[in-house]
């Protein structure tokens, strides 16, 4: 199967991850989207939500699209998630699947930072979903890498978990920009700011 690495804090999950998820299965013909949440990503400081709780906001946001499944191998494994060492475990025990990793054009700027991106870009492809403000640009990438990168256009959705934290901290509304499921997650759990 053809299988498309969502990773993330999903700090929390929001609808711009289940577009950009939606866009490439469907851009890629990809069978399944894995929606994979960090432990401690090695480029933040701190998460505003526990792993717990990102994984099950995840799952409620996922609940109704049968071709996205939540993969907690990063929660599991504790540590810095770092992509390279969890791609090598899924390539290793998933050989019959081919990985495509999907990530903004926020993140493509800092792929030759990642951990030991040659390797990592030798075991998946990725998928560049556009994201408001950051263009694709693949000019000071090695070409190894830069070659192994699919460009898939999505609606812009120019939102991001930064923001809902801050609503949430605010008291301003965040409906719609979570699904219903994880919005009334939110308000169970007593973040009201809603
Ligand atoms: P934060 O503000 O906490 O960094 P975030 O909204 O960027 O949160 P992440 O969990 O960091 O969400 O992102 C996971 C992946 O989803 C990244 O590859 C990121 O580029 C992508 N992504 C997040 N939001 C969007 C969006 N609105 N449109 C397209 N891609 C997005
Ligand atoms: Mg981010």
């Amino acid at each position: 199967m053809k299988i498309g690495i969502m990773g993330g804090t999903f700090d929390p999950i929001h609808i711009g991850h289940l577009v950009a998820a939606e866009t490439v299965r469907e851009v890629l013909r990809l069978d399944e989207i894995w929606f994979m949440p960090s432990h401690i990503p090695p480029h933040k400081a701190e998460a505003g939500f526990s792993g717990d709780e990102r994984l099950q906001m995840v799952e409620l946001a996922i609940q109704s699209q049968p071709a996205f499944r939540t993969l907690d191998i990063e929660l599991r494994r504790g540590g810095v998630s770092y992509s390279a060492d969890t791609m090598e475990i899924l390539t290793n025990q998933y050989r019959e699947h081919s990985f495509h990793f999907i990530i903004g054009t926020d993140m493509v700027n800092y792929l030759p930072k990642w951990e030991r991106i040659e390797e990592l870009a030798k075991m998946t492809r990725f998928a560049a979903v556009g994201r408001a403000g950051y263009k694709l640009d693949k000019s000071q990438l090695p070409e190894d890498v830069a070659s192994a990168i699919d460009d898939v256009d999505m609606p812009q959705l120019q939102i991001s978990s930064t923001e809902i934290r801050e609503r949430l901290r605010n008291g301003t509304s965040a409906r719609y920009l979570v699904p219903d499921s994880v919005y009334e997650y939110l308000q169970r759990s007593g973040h009201h700011g809603i």
